[in-house]
């Protein structure tokens, strides 16, 4: 019995969300994105169905020139709190597979498994995919391999609705014609530093000594190369490691730019994010602040402070001055004499998010005495809130 990970990937995820609620846009090109206003709409598309691909639609694609490439696509506003409610139930149904089952994203799975041969395999992968297809009417792609990486690796050669087994043995000669950019952790930017050397193909990495190999992929998946050589190096499935971020998000009824109203949200989310981070008996030293206007576009500011902490007024001071920061970068230079822009730079928020990084166990000794020391703070007592 080898072991290995079955790794889901639901395809087009939020279109096809969206064509559960309007089965009449089947088979026609549909776009999860901002509003197009005709061409002249702000931000992205979010997802693209396999039709709308064909005329070049992707996500991240500016929706100005998605409208250019295919006016009589489905153009549809994201609703995010669907989509969750949705990926929710997916999840569910791969617990009930394996009790190990494990969310990657909104739209991404994996649970580890033990199988015999290639036949066996499929099987499995089969019958997961047909299972969400009769369930939720949802179409997914499946990757199976001997582990997480190579996984979902396979599951991306499988889009869209395909199954993709990678056993043992057929590593190096899967990895070898691959994309340099198909290596987890490999982005744009490393992606171009290779290339700049000639390097296109795994197999092409395969060939660079260790101490290029150093600084080309850089913090990029290390093992790749020597899963490319056959010396597999990798765990089948991941221990579970403790969280690494802690964060809470809220979306508007009515998007604002109010500064009050947004400094209210931020510190309820505060509220909860320091309890949070409380309860689980950690601290943090990165706080991030993730804003998403109007149009869908996202920006995100964060801080690092000197030194690890859990205070709720230390959060919410690095929360308010990240939020005054992007506040006062939409408003910009103080608008000039005369007529005022045409373009108008989305202002108003859609969901403010706040998340902590860089987490950490409180050290035994300085933990509070569970129902003992944990009353209001002593007056006198030095404030933790200094990092
Ligand atoms: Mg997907």
């Amino acid at each position: 019995m080898a072991d290995g990970v079955v790794y889901v990937d639901m395809d087009a995820f939020y279109v096809s969300c969206e064509l559960l609620r309007h089965p009449e846009l089947k088979g026609r090109p549909v776009a999860v994105s901002a509003d197009p206003r005709g061409g002249q709409g702000r931000g992205v598309v979010l997802s693209a169905s396999y039709e709308a691909r064909r005329y070049g639609l992707r996500s991240a694609l500016p929706v100005s020139q998605a409208w250019a490439l295919c006016p009589e696509a489905a153009y549809l506003r994201p609703d995010f709190s669907f989509y969750e409610e949705t990926s929710r139930q997916v999840m569910a149904l791969l617990r009930e597979r394996s009790s190990l089952a494990r969310a990657f994203s909104i739209d991404e799975a994996a649970y580890p498994t033990g199988f015999e041969g290639r036949a066996q395999a499929e099987r499995e992968g089969r019958a997961v995919q047909a299972e969400i297809l009769e369930r939720f009417l949802l179409p997914c792609s499946v990757g199976i391999a001997p582990n997480l990486t190579l996984a979902k690796m396979a599951s991306d050669r499988a889009k869209p609705g395909g199954v993709v087994v990678v056993l043992l043995e057929e590593v190096p000669e899967f990895l070898a014609p691959l994309p340099v950019r198909s290596v987890p952790g490999v982005g744009p930017v490393t992606e171009r530093a290779l290339l700049a050397r000639q390097v296109r193909t795994i197999r092409e990495l395969t060939l660079l000594s260790p101490r290029e190999l150093k600084t080309l992929l850089g913090s990029s998946n290390p093992d790749i190369v020597r899963m490319a050589r056959g010396e597999s190096t990798e765990s089948p499935w991941p221990e579970e490691e403790g969280p690494r971020s802690v964060g809470s998000m809220s979306t508007f009824d009515m998007d604002t730019e109010d500064a009050d109203a947004l400094s209210r949200e931020l510190r309820s989310l505060a509220t909860r994010v320091a309890e949070e981070v409380k309860r689980r008996g950690l601290r943090f030293r990165t706080v991030t602040l993730r804003v998403r206007y109007e149009d869908f576009s996202q920006v995100q500011r964060s801080q690092t402070l000197p030194r690890p902490t859990d205070a709720f007024d230390a959060l919410c001071r690095v929360g308010e001055g990240l939020l005054g920061e992007l506040l006062r970068e939409r408003r910009g230079s103080p608008a000039p004499l005369g007529p005022a822009p045409v373009l108008r730079v989305p202002r108003r928020i859609r969901t403010l998010s706040l998340t902590v990084q860089g987490l950490r166990e409180v050290p035994a000794g300085e933990r509070p005495l569970e129902g003992f020391l944990s009353g209001p703070p002593v007056a006198g007592e030095p404030p933790d809130h200094e990092a």
